[in-house]
């Protein structure tokens, strides 16, 4: 098989933990149900990976950092072949566990920020208050040095009309940062 061709990038659900409940998530049924893996057994799975030629990772759930901890001795295995990163919805990413994070080797950080509306987002998401963790997250994860994009789940609703870059964004992050996040983000981060 010509190298090019190879597996290079996996999506790895880490766990089936989520405090949110969003319109679109499509694992609804399995969410908040007994961890389908060990530590141990992810650690191998990224070790299966790896001895195939995946060089990046992206963690998933359900929401990732519903499992910090073992996250972070996965992320520690993983980034001596791997790039690390972490898809969320924001919950639970504040500053002290973005430098963790960090200092563990997660090379970047997916926040789902899917309106510049406060209410709008956290209706979406059935979740109160989860823009604002969400736009905090944004920020530590900005402190502590990693890569960090915003992703946007694109409804039909959502779409019509002025978006994600309004002036609500700007007076909550940095504007120029914003426009940062947004030009590198190229992941579809569902669930997350
Ligand atoms: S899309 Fe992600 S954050 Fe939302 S309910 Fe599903 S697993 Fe949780």
């Amino acid at each position: 098989m010509p190298a090019e061709s190879q597996l290079r990038l996996i999506f790895l659900a880490v766990t089936r933990k989520c405090p949110i409940r969003c319109e679109h998530c499509f694992e609804w049924d399995n969410l908040n149900q007994r961890e389908t893996f060990t530590r141990e057994q992810l650690v191998q799975i990224v070790d299966l990976y790896q001895r195939q030629g995946v060089n990046q990772i992206h963690f998933a759930g359900g929401e990732p950092l519903a499992r910090l901890r073992d996250l972070i001795e996965v992320i520690v295995f993983a980034r001596a072949k791997s790039d690390c990163y972490v898809v969320t919805s924001g919950f639970n990413l504040t500053w002290e566990n973005a430098l963790p994070l960090k200092i563990a080797g997660c090379k970047g950080v997916i926040v789902s920020i899917d309106h510049y509306l406060a209410d709008r987002h956290d209706r979406f998401r059935h979740h109160a208050g989860i823009f604002d963790q969400a736009v905090a997250g944004v920020r530590a994860s900005v402190e502590a040095g990693m890569v960090t994009a915003v992703s946007v789940c694109a409804t039909r609703e959502f779409i019509d009309g002025d978006h994600l870059i309004g002036d609500k964004v700007s007076e909550t992050t940095s504007s120029a940062q914003i426009k940062v996040l947004i030009n590198i983000n190229t992941t579809d981060a569902s669930p997350g």
